[in-house]
């Protein structure tokens, strides 16, 4: 039941968006996240590029979870002697 397959760029409305791969850009808090070779229609007139949706979501589950690690990662470092690292180093006297 799908219409056509021929979608116009958007932005041009000349231009086929064809499917290829180019390096992503995200933000997550004041970090810059690239994706290189992440797959993208990109417009054969205007070079705009439409990222795919469905790779783009697979994307975000996977940094969702580092997202809120990167805000708790920021402590005072006097903290961090409060971390509960303990070193089970066994000496085994002889
Ligand atoms: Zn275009």
């Amino acid at each position: 039941m799908e219409q056509e397959r021929i979608k116009y760029c958007p932005e041009c409305q000349v231009g086929i968006p064809r499917f290829g791969f180019a390096t992503y850009f995200t933000w997550i808090e004041d970090e810059l996240i690239t994706v290189p070779d992440f797959p993208c229609w990109i417009c054969d007139v205007c070079g705009r590029r439409e990222w795919d949706s469905h790779s783009l979501m697979q994307l975000n589950l996977l940094l969702s979870p580092n997202a809120g690690k990167i805000s708790q990662k920021r402590r005072p470092i006097t903290s961090d002697r409060d971390l509960p690292i303990r070193k089970t180093t066994r000496k085994t006297l002889h």
